[in-house]
């Protein structure tokens, strides 16, 4: 690809800008990887631990491992990493189906939770938690922060857990950080102190020197084809915290007579292992492009969010498009300058578990991960193109260019 000098001088720029914020970001993934790599020593991680292991996997002690690095790393009393966890939904379903029975109530204060969370929680004859007579209710965010006042109110004997979620999902909103999240677990623990509190923490891990695990939460749950996986990890997901907590979710993944004692893995451990090591550097790769994408976006002129230097809760960046063929436009460049299927060109799609056709842009190594550069956008007004990822910054910077080619130039 020949860039145009416009297109190159206008990636120069934003970056040049942006000397400041990237020393920031290179601070936390320094202290983030000093964290992994102490678990990784502490738990004598050896290379017996990437052992494959099939049938039932009692004492599979890759697995039995690396949970107990996860729980190390978030914080956590203890944690379940599992490739038998099929994606960041199947993790949040598992942990609200294992900690939540009949007539519990769920709230969850972060207004409408992840879009395919919606039929689990309120599907009809589907299996849904209200299908088991589970009861939900839902505070809306104020300015986009946690209403915590109404929160308060609607908390009463039955809820028995509070829902937050991290990232901005698809709405037009920053992600909350840790310290928003810190705040609000302390009013709602001198509200009703038995209470359990979970995070979806998709998109959230390693943006912060800390997880929400570490002011109060009791679970936080995500996916290992985001942010854990280091965009090694083949699949998975995981759910970290309280013991308790983890035993019913355990309970559920299985079976509640076998919990964590089996599964096995016939591929091996490895690439979790890896993943894990390497994700503070991927993550941070991952925000260095989100900035440079947000502040090539927002100098020509469009709404972006957070704005450039604003604070970063998520590796997300959104940005506004005037038309329907803007964001088309824009996820087919991102499309192009992937490494995988660049010559497959995205259109909107109706996906299972989404209110509204969405178009994916993911010409990743994994499929669907969005670790790696990768933009999506329910396709209703008004037109926001979600864009996250990128294994490398350099990778990200390559795709701004193609990026601006074509909505400047039509290439
Ligand atoms: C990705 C994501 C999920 C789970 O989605 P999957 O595609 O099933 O992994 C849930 N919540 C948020 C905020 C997410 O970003």
């Amino acid at each position: 690809m020949n860039f145009t000098e416009q297109t190159k001088q206008i990636i120069e720029n934003a970056q040049s800008k942006l000397a400041h914020a990237f020393e920031y970001v290179d601070d936390i993934a320094t202290y983030n990887q000093m964290k992994v790599l102490d678990a990784f020593r502490e738990n004598n991680v050896g290379l017996r631990h990437f052992s494959q292991t099939n049938g039932y996997g009692y004492d599979d002690i890759g697995r039995d491992t690396l949970c107990r690095l996860f729980a190390q790393i978030f914080g956590g009393e203890s944690a379940i990493v599992s490739p038998l966890i099929v994606s960041g939904t199947h993790a949040l379903s598992l942990a609200l189906y294992g900690v939540l029975r009949p007539n519990d109530e769920m709230i969850s204060i972060t207004g409408s939770p992840y879009d395919t969370l919606k039929e689990v929680i309120l599907g009809d004859g589907n299996g849904s938690l209200r299908d088991f007579g589970v009861k939900y209710q839902q505070v809306e965010l104020k300015n986009g922060k946690i209403d915590v006042e109404n929160t308060l109110k609607k908390i009463n004997e039955n809820t028995k857990l509070i829902f937050i979620g991290r990232s901005r999902g698809y709405e037009w909103r920053n992600a909350l950080t840790v310290d928003d999240i810190k705040v609000v677990i302390k009013e709602i623990r001198a509200c009703k102190a038995d209470i359990c509190i979970m995070v979806d923490n998709c998109y959230g891990e390693f943006i912060e020197k800390i997880e929400p695990t570490q002011v109060g939460a009791d679970l936080i749950v995500g996916s290992l084809i985001k942010n854990p996986g280091g965009g090694i990890a083949p699949t998975g997901g995981y759910i970290c915290g309280k013991s308790k907590f983890i035993d019913m979710v355990a309970g559920r993944l299985t079976a509640p007579s076998i919990g964590l004692e089996v599964g096995s893995y016939a591929y091996g451990y490895k690439d979790f292992y890896q993943g894990i090591f390497i994700a503070p550097h991927t993550v941070a790769q991952a925000i260095k492009g989100s900035m440079l994408i947000g502040q090539v976006f927002h100098d020509l002129g469009f709404e972006t969010m957070p704005l450039p230097g604003g604070k970063c809760g998520d590796i997300i960046r959104s940005i506004k498009f005037n038309t329907q063929a803007q964001l088309i436009d824009f996820c087919r460049a991102i499309q192009e300058a992937s490494p995988i299927d660049s010559n497959v060109v995205p259109y909107p799609w109706d996906m299972p578990g989404y209110e509204h056709q969405v178009i994916m842009a993911a010409g990743t190594f994994v499929a669907g991960a969005s670790i790696e550069l990768s933009a999506d956008s329910p396709i209703k007004e008004p037109y926001i193109a979600y864009v996250q990822g990128g294994l490398t910054y350099e990778h990200v910077k390559i795709a701004c260019m193609y990026c601006v080619e074509k909505l400047l130039f039509n290439k």
